[in-house]
């Protein structure tokens, strides 16, 4: 319900509960005592249409009733909306379930979400959309989604990951030498030993994203060491004078967070020292890789303060991982509170779109690709999260670069959303 209040303007006070005694809003409960077990997925959803799209309802008790019953003063759901929106917004099943990928990552595969074929719907909108409509019904008062800026009818998030900035040579210079091309090689060589690389371009990434009147957020990560298990870290220094770049990017307006190392996910003292090397204070958190143990995690980024994190998303998938297209407070399967660091999740990584083990789509595919999901978020006022890493602002990637990254700006700005900072979205939401 909090959740529910923070999607719309002005909820006014009704009652809810589960018995038709009153008048209010009944809402059907349908879970029984699946949430004092510990199974990571409920029986298969429902589908039913709500907005003309077919929705899946977990813990659908009466699939035979409608879905909604209007009285003349009360209002019956006749699925179980809460303990599905708890059982999708809380990530219960990748808490539950063991299934991790190489990288300790909760897989796509392992999703409800794929099992069903949901991951591009909000279904969580959906569900809040059915107790909205209930509650309009029952006060006659009519619930606007929450305000954007200027009246944006929603938001919109740029993220880069800063990995890279001096590796754009290797490519060439490798493909040169397996070939046998020595002189080619010899010349990338010297380029890189006398020029800056391709990829070392955060001052025309940030004005790359200032020309459609977006600030980008750039995550730094300051460990240049690999992980134990050999995934690399950062090909460059967080030297001194990379320091002052990102400082006068941050003057412009620019946002920076931290890129959490690999093995930081799960090792609160090493996150602790990586923030006191790129920030102030704690703010906001991705963690390379997307690395993200869902039993361990939420509970160091609590600690260590951060105001919010943008790791979760699918990597594998754009969409929604826990079904929603607004902020949220995990849920703290410990304490069984709310987390206080809001998380603002990710719906489309770069490498997601054109990567050959993930989807592989073709350069005039990738807008058309993503269209169907951020109407889902222009519908529910939500945010879409995007990550362009600086190295796919290289002129030489045709495939994920910057011209779908050009595409895709420039049709969110037809669409008319708002183009906050990660900074700007939790201060919308915390107010
Ligand atoms: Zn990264």
């Amino acid at each position: 319900m909090k959740h529910f209040r923070l999607a719309y303007l002005e909820v006014p006070d009704v009652r809810i509960g589960d018995s038709a005694i009153e008048p209010g809003i009944v809402i059907k409960d349908g879970a029984a005592d699946f949430f004092i077990q510990t199974l990571a997925y409920p029986p298969a959803p429902t589908l039913r249409d709500w907005l003309g799209t077919q929705v899946p309802f977990f813990f659908d008790a009466s699939p035979g009733a409608p879905l909604l019953e209007l009285r003349p003063d009360r209002a019956i759901i006749n699925s179980d909306i809460i303990s599905a929106a708890f059982y999708l917004l809380s990530g219960w099943q990748e808490y539950y379930v063991n299934a991790r990928d190489q990288h300790g990552r909760f897989p796509y595969a392992a999703s409800v979400q794929k099992q069903y074929g949901f991951v591009t719907l909000p279904v969580v909108n959906y569900y809040f959309d059915v107790l909205k409509t209930a509650i309009e019904h029952v006060t006659g008062q009519r619930i606007r989604p929450r305000a954007w800026v200027a009246g944006a009818p929603f938001a919109t998030f740029i993220s880069h990951d800063i990995d890279n900035l001096r590796s754009a040579w290797k490519g060439p210079a490798k493909a040169a030498l397996q070939r046998g091309h020595l002189l080619d090689f010899g010349k990338l060589l010297g380029r890189h030993l006398t020029q800056p690389d391709a990829w070392d371009n955060l001052e025309a990434v940030a004005a790359a994203t200032a020309a459609y009147g977006a600030r980008s957020t750039f995550f730094v990560l300051p460990e240049h060491r690999p992980g134990a298990d050999g995934t690399p870290n950062a090909d460059y220094v967080l030297s001194p004078s990379l320091k002052n770049r990102f400082s006068a990017l941050q003057a412009q307006g620019c946002e920076l967070g931290l890129h959490g190392s690999i093995g930081t996910a799960t090792d609160a003292e090493r996150l602790n020292q990586e923030v006191g090397k790129v920030l102030d204070g704690p703010s906001g958190l991705r963690f390379h890789y997307l690395r993200w143990e869902p039993r361990l995690t939420p509970a160091l980024v609590d600690a260590i303060g951060f105001e919010y994190d943008s790791t979760l998303g699918f990597a594998e998938h754009f969409g929604f991982r826990h079904s929603y297209c607004l902020p949220f407070f995990p849920f703290n399967f410990v304490t069984e509170a709310a987390h206080h660091f809001l998380e603002i999740p990710l719906n489309v990584m770069d490498a997601t779109l054109h990567h050959p083990s993930y989807l592989n789509l073709r350069p005039e595919e990738v807008l058309p690709a993503l269209r169907p999901m951020l109407a889902e978020i222009e519908q529910f006022g939500g945010v879409a999260t995007v990550l362009w890493h600086n190295e796919n602002f290289d002129p030489a990637n045709t495939k994920n670069g910057p011209q779908q990254f050009a595409e895709l700006m420039s049709y969110l700005q037809q669409r008319g959303t708002a183009f906050l900072t990660g900074a700007e979205i939790c201060q919308a939401f915390r107010r």
